[in-house]
């Protein structure tokens, strides 16, 4: 029994081992994204926002918004793009997650603040993928009106099952200045 058990352990190592030797370099991967499903998710790159065709029928008041969306879509794909020379690992990201934020933030304000788009407008941007749903739920709650990414509220992410420290207050914290390490956020406390 065990040593069949072994037997079989060598040669599906083995075979791992002939597979690594075979197989031709693997192609520089795309967008560091990519490589990190839990991550697209978190900054909702799943539904990226779609390319326009003839198909799609967009709402009024479309073309007031559209160059803004563009411009964060071009600055989505530069820091996707980006060759992270000289950078530490975690801040690789940090310029995603901040378009992401942009982005979401711009939608959310017109409609929630400035209430100048239509609610079918902005159902259209949550839609197509121009805003993050789930991060605009969360802004609609108390204390949250300012979180900077879903990430930085996920107790598992951090020691001890806390928070970010980006989301501790100032007046609680001992150090004035934080940049945390998952999205780059100084702080996003309400009422910082
Ligand atoms: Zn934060
Ligand atoms: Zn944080």
């Amino acid at each position: 029994m065990f040593l069949s058990d072994n037997a079989f352990t060598v040669s599906s190592n083995l075979k791992r081992f002939s597979t690594t030797l075979v197989l031709p370099p693997r192609p520089a991967p795309r967008s560091l994204l990519l490589r990190l499903p839990r991550l697209r998710r978190l900054v909702s790159l799943k539904k990226m926002p779609k390319v326009k065709t003839n198909r799609v029928k967009y709402p009024q008041g479309w073309e007031l918004i559209e160059p803004t969306l563009r411009q964060l879509d071009a600055q989505m794909r530069e820091a996707e793009m980006d060759t992270h020379d000289g950078k530490r690992k975690c801040e690789t990201l940090w310029p995603i997650f901040k378009v992401s934020h942009q982005r979401s933030r711009y939608v959310y304000e017109l409609y929630y603040r400035r209430e100048e788009i239509s609610k079918e407008l902005y159902e259209f941007c949550l839609d197509q993928g121009y805003a993050d749903r789930s991060l605009i739920a969360k802004w609609k709650k108390s204390g949250y009106e300012r979180l900077c990414c879903l990430r930085c509220i996920q107790p598992r992410d951090h020691n001890y099952g806390t928070t970010c420290v980006c989301r501790v207050p100032k007046k609680l914290r001992e150090e004035k200045a934080v940049e945390c390490v998952h999205c780059g956020c100084q702080g996003c406390a309400s009422g910082d």
